[in-house]
């Protein structure tokens, strides 16, 4: 009989060896076999990846980050990527807002000079 603190899973990528419970090797940090994972508690709408993606680029924007680091179906380097690609989404879409009020700025003081108010 196996003793749940002395069980190990070795990795594919690198073949280091992780102490379980656990979701990534300790020494590459690949995510370890799912088939030997303990069975995954329920499937919460959180750890839905397209949902999670959708809504982080079109509803909560910057505030659905903590969504993805508590998502265990993405891995390190993903998480990463997608907080900097977040990043640098929120910039765009915040430069895009401030040339939009410039513009309307604009346009309205066009407006006003030619109505002369
Ligand atoms: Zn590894």
């Amino acid at each position: 009989m196996m003793d749940d603190a002395t069980r190990t899973e070795i990795c594919l990528a690198c073949g280091a060896t992780t102490a379980m419970p656990a979701m990534y090797c300790r020494q590459c940090g690949k995510p370890l076999d799912p088939a030997h994972q303990p069975a995954p508690s329920g499937s919460k709408w959180h750890q839905n990846v397209w949902l999670v993606l959708f809504l982080l680029f079109f509803v909560l924007g910057p505030f659905g980050l903590p969504l993805v680091w508590k998502n265990p179906r993405f891995s390190r380097t993903v998480k990463m990527a997608l907080t900097l690609s977040m990043v640098v989404y929120t910039v765009v879409l915040v430069q895009l807002t401030l040339h939009m009020f410039q513009a309307v700025t604009q346009e309205v003081n066009r407006l006003n000079s030619i109505l002369q108010f």
